[in-house]
């Protein structure tokens, strides 16, 4: 509300409501409200990392004009594509880490508290009825414009021209909109109907988290008019401050401009997750503040998964020099405890995951540097180190929803897309490893080098390990 950083003070104790906008469930989600809904996963886990008791409360928009135009060119009940589109989106959600809110509230089951809200607003003097629809009188409400800080007389003059009949000033905007023909609606005191956009949210936040509550977020896009008209609606139905804290996230830009399905410029989430790792593409939106803008590129998504294979090719190592392995007590090289502490100085300003990700490499380089080039030749003390660090490393992708996989698993995983998007054949691949360890028991040493680059011409890098040869597609 101030457009300035400011304390997150929880209004119960060690409690905090979180309210995000979510989807409109009338299509597949594109990676641009995949970036959205990912900050503020991350951003819940961390304050349930740093101890709060969170709800977090994430909407379905199920009544919508767009669901309404999609049922109706697709020839289906405009419920039964929404409920669809909701199950969708949980599968795609499940896919990419994101934590399943505490509550998923849709606009069909909040009907009674919108109607609720809706009467209050006609009670108070700040909503008016014409012809069946319910409007907000925004003439009436002083506040109104202060999270966008817009100018009430400029947004009039550019608004009249899409002035409805029923409303009496311009910029006044729907609670309840009369039933059309062939459309869900619900009984109501103005007649058969359905609610506008922005009121469901105001109800929804109210029912799950209060009449005031901690936090709330949503993309760049939302500022006006939507949350500017669920302040409104709240402030003026329940005559208390709505929300504490205001959080909204940049955009997804594709080719120079927001991705969005109005531009057509967009990337299904769930066609990136046949190219690219979900952790590789949380990884992707975290490295950039949430407030930011994110360029995609496919170069972009490629770098990001290289990365995330560097990390997972450490931690194999560590986990094999490491796990089952009891190295004693005793001191340790450095201090661990300093990664954490500085991961918490970085997110506990505005949410720096990107910062974070940057104490995250400078981590794995201390690791992969007690590995390769270790500084002291105390091995017991190197293995205690590298134990301690992985166990940090745990702690901290907890939070950022990294590293949730197996190391083997998901190194293996990368390979196969790899192999497949490159059209590699497999099973040459496997024959000339087979050809290479024979040269090598003959210790046809000349042999096993020509096919050693050989593979290398395939793109192919041949690695031999205590565990055995592997091999892993180059760049
Ligand atoms: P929608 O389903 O269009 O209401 O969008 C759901 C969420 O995604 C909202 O919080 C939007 O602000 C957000 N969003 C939409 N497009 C983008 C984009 N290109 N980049 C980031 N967030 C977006
Ligand atoms: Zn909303």
């Amino acid at each position: 509300m101030t457009n300035q950083k400011e304390v997150l003070q929880p209004l119960r104790p060690g409690k905090l409501g979180i309210y995000v906008c979510g989807p409109t469930v009338y299509s597949y989600v594109h990676i641009g409200n995949a970036r959205s809904f990912t900050s503020f996963d991350t951003v819940v886990r961390y304050l349930r990392y740093r101890g709060f008791e969170v709800t977090y409360v994430r909407n379905y928009t199920d009544v919508d004009d767009k669901i309404i135009n999609a049922a109706k060119e697709q020839g289906e009940p405009a419920q039964e594509l929404a409920a669809r589109f909701v199950r969708e989106f949980e599968a795609d959600a499940r896919a990419m880490h994101l934590l399943v809110p505490d509550h998923s509230p849709k606009v069909t089951e909040t009907i009674p508290e919108i109607l609720a809200l809706v009467q209050k607003l006609v009670a108070n003097g700040v909503a008016y009825e014409a012809q069946g629809d319910v409007y907000f009188e925004v003439g009436k409400w002083p506040g109104y414009a202060k999270l966008s800080k817009r100018n009430l007389e400029d947004m009039q003059a550019s608004e009249r021209a899409t002035t409805g009949e029923q409303k009496r000033a311009p910029l006044d905007f729907a609670l309840w909109k009369a039933a059309k023909p062939g459309e869900p609606s619900w009984d109501s005191p103005w007649g058969k109907g359905r609610p506008g956009w922005h009121i469901e949210c105001s109800a929804m936040a109210s029912k799950f988290l209060g009449e005031t509550f901690d936090l709330h977020g949503g993309g760049l896009d939302l500022i006006f008019p939507h949350h500017e008209n669920e302040i409104a609606q709240s402030e003026a139905g329940f005559k208390k401050t709505f929300c504490n804290v205001w959080m909204h996230g940049g955009f997804l830009d594709l080719d120079g401009a927001k991705m969005s399905k109005s531009l057509g410029n967009v990337v299904r989430l769930r066609d990136a997750l046949t190219q690219i790792d979900a952790e590789a593409l949380r990884y992707f939106f975290l490295s950039t503040h949430y407030r930011s803008p994110l360029a995609f590129t496919d170069k972009s998504l490629a770098d990001a998964e290289s990365r995330m294979e560097y990390f997972y090719e450490t931690l194999r190592k560590v986990d094999a020099r490491t796990s089952n392995q009891d190295f004693g007590a005793g001191p340790l090289h450095g201090d661990p405890s300093k990664w954490v502490t500085d991961f918490e100085a970085c997110v506990d300003d505005d949410f720096n995951f990107a910062g974070a990700l940057g104490i995250l490499s400078g981590l794995f380089a201390t690791m992969n540097e007690l590995m390769d080039k270790p500084p002291v030749k105390d091995k017991p003390m190197i293995g205690r180190t590298l134990k301690a660090l992985r166990a940090v490393v745990g702690k901290i992708s907890l939070v950022l929803g990294l590293f949730e996989d197996e190391p083997g698993a998901w190194l293996l995983r990368r390979r196969d897309r790899q192999v497949k998007a490159r059209g590699i054949d497999q099973a040459k691949v496997e024959a000339l490893l087979n050809d290479r360890r024979a040269a090598r028991e003959k210790k046809d040493f000349a042999a096993s080098d020509q096919i050693r680059d050989a593979l290398k011409a395939m793109g192919i890098e041949s690695m031999d390990t205590p565990q055995g040869t592997t091999w892993k597609v180059l760049g």
